[in-house]
């Protein structure tokens, strides 16, 4: 039997709705509706072909349990557990296979154990974002209230916690203003540290639509060209670790040139005239800096253009990880805000900020409470725990003794794994639950496979505030991410009675008023549309329309100066860079999505990057003599890349993805970061080029 079933795409954080076709329990194709609400017709590659991953002959069907995790802890096991896990089947070397109950027990067991050894803040949990807003809130419930421990976070700690920073401090709010569409109803883009076409590709139509229609003008800030450049009035390439030094910029030619909104500032915004005097009286404000810097000279001139148009028309930023992971990411996002707090290009339509959110529920995984510092709906919590980069310090100081991880390959994505991997072994118990045996599964004591988004029913919080209720492509009969943790719950306390997804549902709305009248009911009336939140009746599709989400309702204009550093101060000192080292930054490939794990069991997007590629300045070509190099730091080495030489990147610069493991990117990242949020710097490393391992 054949059906079309209509639901959400599982990978970025776009959303776009998408409808399969799907043939005895498998899915045969899966495409757009034309008059889908947010794909308009149109998926990417990743949307349309990387669904074979749901039948993938690699996908974990049984949990498994590490032998040396029962050699390691037999003694101590109660009479029942040891007598059950004489009775364990091995499946290799390294695992036994076990039954679902079992490995419950065993779970259950051994964070209890733990809890009473080393107290309730030696266990931290981590994940979320991959998986439905349902799992993300028992996560953080169960880490909270089970495990009584105020740890837990999720992988928006390598990439837009900075932007809910920022847009918290300037607005109160640190989500997107405007839905995608807006982007029709506005007359001018500015793009910075987003390669939209890659990363975010259906809003990237929408840019490239509204551009050729000659609805607006775009302006692309990056530290190369990218394709969206093309489609662009202006393309600004900037010196790396820049964007702060730019968007101070873009603010002294539009308070300089009294651009300013002197309305709005004056009815809807607080600290204009100190932000005023800091920016004018700022140094490195001024944009002739880029005069006498070598190589950049074009952006004196150019910048001041950006800023009077941005000023002057009805005008929106969207940026990405270009902007946050970088140690002055959060202070970036504020940068951005007060342009639109300055000039009033907020709370209108077609006006407003958009922070292009990666995974496909970052959002929701934070309106959730997957944080540290924030319970669902952003209320501040009992305790504050540890960030992620804390947690690793802990780790090694033995602090933390037991991890849980839902769906984050931290043993992969995340910066510094030569020192991940040292804390990683120094605990005494790690928890997966994933779809594949990926890092951190292969080095996790037990492991759950669990159901992919394509085969449950949940909720999820797309860049633009969407909530999409998803439903089941196909049949399975593996847990839910959250079923896993209740069961354990059940074994520990006896709090959790949810049956269904619906259930928990209720319970999350409960807890978190932004989604308080998004009932299941609701949202499968408007399954094809989604709804923004705040809903209650209704929802929201525009933030900030009449005032902001801050304590008083007013915009905060938030002054931080730039810090001279990096590339820019070897310029300015005339420093002759040593020939094999090169700045570098790493990001994403269009067919592939984070650490691959769902792509790369997709042929027809593994085979189009099977391995990660070093791209380098054409005009660097004779600084190599070998088609393949090893990148070093002071933290580790990759693996030997293969180089491709490109008019794209600038000379001095690099730009490699770090979607496989094998190629060892992350080894090289350290422990830079935001400052504010702890957000790994991947942006911008300045890397030692050697060809001898090859
Ligand atoms: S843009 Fe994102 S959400 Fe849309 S199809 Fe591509 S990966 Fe899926």
């Amino acid at each position: 039997m054949t059906t079309d079933i209509n639901s959400v795409c599982t990978y970025c954080g776009v959303g776009c709705d998408i409808t399969a076709v799907v043939h005895n329990n498998k899915i045969t194709k899966i495409y757009a509706q034309s008059d889908g609400y947010v794909s308009r017709g149109k998926l990417c590659i990743k949307g349309k072909y990387g669904f074979d991953f749901v039948d993938s002959p690699n996908r974990i069907r049984t949990p498994r349990i590490k032998k040396s995790f029962i050699e390691k802890n037999f003694d101590a096991l109660p009479t029942e557990l040891k007598a059950r896990s004489k009775r364990l089947i091995p499946l290799d070397d390294i695992w036994y296979e076990s039954n679902y109950e079992f490995a419950t027990s065993l779970v259950a067991w051994k964070l209890d154990v733990l809890k009473q050894q080393y107290g309730r803040y030696s266990f931290c949990a981590t994940g979320g974002a991959r998986t439905s807003c349902e799992s993300g809130w028992m996560l953080q419930k169960f880490t909270r209230e089970t495990m009584e421990s105020p740890h837990i976070d999720n992988c928006a700690r390598v990439c837009h916690s900075p932007s809910l920073k920022g847009l918290k401090t300037t607005i109160g709010e640190g989500a997107a203003t405007n839905p995608y569409d807006d982007i029709f109803k506005s007359e001018f883009l500015l793009v910075i540290g987003s390669n939209t076409t890659d990363a975010h590709p259906i809003v990237a139509n929408r840019m490239i639509e509204a551009s050729r229609d000659k609805i607006v003008d775009i302006a692309v800030i990056d530290v190369r060209e990218i394709h969206l450049g093309k489609f662009a009035k202006y393309n600004a390439v900037i010196p790396y670790e820049a964007n702060l030094l730019v968007l101070n910029m873009m603010a002294y030619v539009i308070l300089s040139e009294n651009l300013y909104n002197t309305r709005f500032i004056n009815t809807r915004c607080k600290g204009f005239e100190e932000y005023k005097n800091s920016i004018l009286n700022d140094e490195f404000a001024n944009p002739k800096f880029f005069e006498k810097l070598k190589g950049y000279e074009d952006l004196a001139q150019l910048i001041p253009v950006i800023a009077r148009e941005y000023a002057t028309k009805r005008s929106m930023i969207f940026w990405g990880l270009g902007i946050s992971e970088h140690i002055d990411g959060s202070k970036a996002v504020m940068a951005i805000a007060n342009l639109a707090l300055m000039t009033g290009n907020i709370g209108q339509t077609g006006a407003g900020l958009m922070p292009l959110r990666g995974q496909n529920n970052v959002q929701g995984t934070c309106d959730v409470g997957c944080l540290p510092y924030y319970a669902p709906d952003y209320q501040t919590p009992q305790e504050i725990g540890l960030m992620t980069p804390d947690l690793i310090n802990a780790m090694l100081d033995g602090e933390i003794k037991s991890m849980y991880i839902m769906g984050e390959d931290i043993a992969h994505i995340h910066p510094n794994q030569n020192k991940i991997n040292k804390a990683l072994d120094n605990l005494e118990f790690i928890v997966t639950q994933e779809l594949f045996m990926n890092e951190i599964a292969n080095k996790s004591d037990i492991v759950f496979g669990v159901k992919s988004a394509y085969e449950k029913t949940g909720v999820y919080v797309n860049a633009m505030r969407r909530l999409h209720l998803s439903q089941p492509l196909v049949e399975c009969d593996l847990p839910d991410d959250w079923e896993v943790l209740r069961d354990i719950e059940n074994k520990l306390k006896g709090d959790f009675l949810y049956e269904s997804s619906e259930q928990v549902w209720d319970a999350v709305r409960a807890d978190v008023s932004r989604y308080k009248g998004a009932s299941y009911m609701k949202l499968s009336k408007h399954r094809s549309k989604g709804m923004q939140w705040p809903i209650d009746k209704d929802d929201t599709p525009i933030l900030h329309l009449d005032d902001f989400r801050t304590d008083d309702g007013l915009g905060n204009l938030t002054y931080n100066s730039y810090i001279l550093r990096g590339q820019i101060k070897e310029i300015l000192d005339n420093c002759e860079s040593l020939k094999n080292h090169f700045y570098l930054t790493s990001g994403r490939v269009l067919v592939h999505y984070n650490n691959s794990a769902q792509t790369k069991e997709s042929p027809r997007l593994n085979e189009k990057h099977p391995n990660d590629i070093l791209l380098v300045s054409i005009d660097d070509q004779d600084k190599f003599t070998s088609s393949k190099v090893v990148l070093k730091t002071q933290y580790g080495q990759s693996a030997p890349l293969e180089i491709k030489f490109s008019k794209s990147i600038k000379t001095g610069t690099m730009f490699t993805s770090f979607h496989h493991a094998k190629s060892k990117i992350n080894y090289i990242f350290g422990d830079e970061a935001d400052e504010l949020t702890k957000t790994a710097r991947f942006k911008s490393l300045k890397v030692e080029v050697s060809s001898d391992e090859c």
